[in-house]
């Protein structure tokens, strides 16, 4: 059972009897599974296990739009498997477009997505647009009344792998965000071509995907110019904590295995957990994961009752969870020597993991200028004096 208490506040007595039940599945059937060795095998692991997913109903809270049980999924799936979290966080990336949109003619995607059945993905990023997302230079031209999609993507998980992919693409040269559409293309559609894997330390598939002339009805488009950017960025703000989730869910495993080691390995006569350096990491590590779990939980909260926006909120969860993670599995390594760098120890496995999460879904650093830019508008707002300068966010 995960440690519910901590975050007690944030949670209502449902949603503790599902961290119980999904944390029960993770341990059960994810744990057990070895980590696949290269990418092919990692592509074969991802469809397996979203068939896992679905069959548990385990991502029916994305199509609920439940941020609570999202996380808590997230958390014990990623303490048990990082490729499995990263199958359910692009099921809810794929998949949150088009329930946000309200498409109908798009909604058995959300149905087959959720049922384990059609493996979604999000395609936003290019090999030049990356924090600068609204620079992308896909493009989407009207065709009738048909769009037409041409361009590039690249860091697109699911890659080759995915059944339909929520694709956003530029309407007008020179409009920047105000031109950026979004579409439901599934992987079928002639003209939309996988253009090879990129490969990651962490089994993870990931890679590029072409579109040349690939043409799709009007239906298509789950939002016009300027409204596809807004729906991409109400995408990830609802669902940026949940990868502050999915840290925890790892920090938590490190230091599950950190604590057991330290109890059992004898060194000068003494378990290690007797030295004063081995406490010190652990109480600090141990802070931290209460710290980031703290924030993660209140971010779902927040949306769950209703707050339109939670930009400020899934920004600390993210950028604090995901970086204190990365702190929480590298003292996890230490405290477990030589035995934490082998190939085979879970805790190498979440060391070459955890790194990604700093990255994707926006950077620590542009978390960090929105955090930054909500404040300072909110302090120019109260008339406090401070001098109007020049921020990004
Ligand atoms: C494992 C993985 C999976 C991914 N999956 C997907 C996916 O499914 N779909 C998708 O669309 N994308 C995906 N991405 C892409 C991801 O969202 C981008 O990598 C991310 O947004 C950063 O873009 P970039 O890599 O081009 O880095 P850049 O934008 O080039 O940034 C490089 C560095 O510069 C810093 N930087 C940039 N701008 C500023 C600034 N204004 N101020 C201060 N620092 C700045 C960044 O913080 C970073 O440290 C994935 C990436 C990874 C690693």
């Amino acid at each position: 059972m995960p440690d519910v208490d901590t975050v007690r506040a944030f949670l209502d007595e449902p949603h503790v009897a599902f961290a119980g039940a999904v944390d029960g599945f993770a341990r059960a059937e994810l744990r057990p599974r070895p980590e696949p060795a290269g990418d092919a095998a990692a592509r074969v692991e991802a469809r397996e296990v979203l068939e896992l997913l679905g069959e548990g109903g385990w991502l029916a809270p994305i199509a609920a739009r439940d941020l609570r049980r999202i996380a808590l999924a997230r958390e014990a799936i990623a303490a048990a498997s990082p490729l499995a979290d990263a199958v359910y966080a692009l099921q809810a990336l794929g998949a949150t477009p088009i329930v946000l949109a309200g498409s109908d003619s798009a909604a058995r995607w959300v149905e087959e997505a959720v049922a384990g059945r059609a493996m979604g993905a999000f395609a936003m990023t290019e090999a030049e647009a990356g924090s600068d997302v609204a620079s992308m230079e896909t493009t989407a031209t009207r065709a009738g009344g048909d769009w037409v999609l041409d361009g590039e993507k690249a860091f697109i998980s699911n890659a080759g792998i995915a059944d339909f992919y929520t694709v956003f693409a530029q309407t007008e040269a020179g409009r920047g965000s105000k031109g950026i559409a979004c579409f439901v293309v599934p992987a079928d559609a002639p003209g939309l071509a996988f253009a090879g894997a990129q490969v990651l330390s962490a089994p993870h598939p990931l890679g590029r995907i072409r579109f040349d002339g690939c043409r799709v009805p009007g239906g298509a488009c789950l939002a016009g110019p300027g409204d596809g950017f807004k729906l991409g960025l109400a995408t990830l703000d609802l669902l940026r904590a949940t990868v502050g989730a999915a840290a925890c869910g790892m920090a938590a495993r490190a230091l599950e295995e950190a604590t057991a080691h330290a109890l059992e390995r004898r060194q000068f006569g003494e378990p290690l957990a007797d030295f004063q350096l081995v406490r010190e990491k652990l109480a600090r590590m141990a802070t931290e994961l209460a710290a980031a779990r703290l924030l993660v939980y209140r971010a779902a909260w927040v949306k769950d009752r209703g707050a339109e926006r939670v930009t400020l909120e899934s920004a600390m969860a993210k950028s604090y969870a995901t970086e204190a993670a990365q702190r929480i599995v590298d003292e996890a390594v230490q405290i477990l020597g030589g035995r934490g760098v082998l190939a085979d120890h879970p805790v190498d496995r979440l060391y070459r993991s955890v790194r990604a999460l700093r990255i994707y879904e926006g950077t620590t650093e542009i978390q960090r200028l929105v955090i930054a830019g909500q404040l300072l508008a909110r302090a120019r707002e109260a008339g406090s004096g401070a001098p109007a300068g020049r921020d990004r966010s």
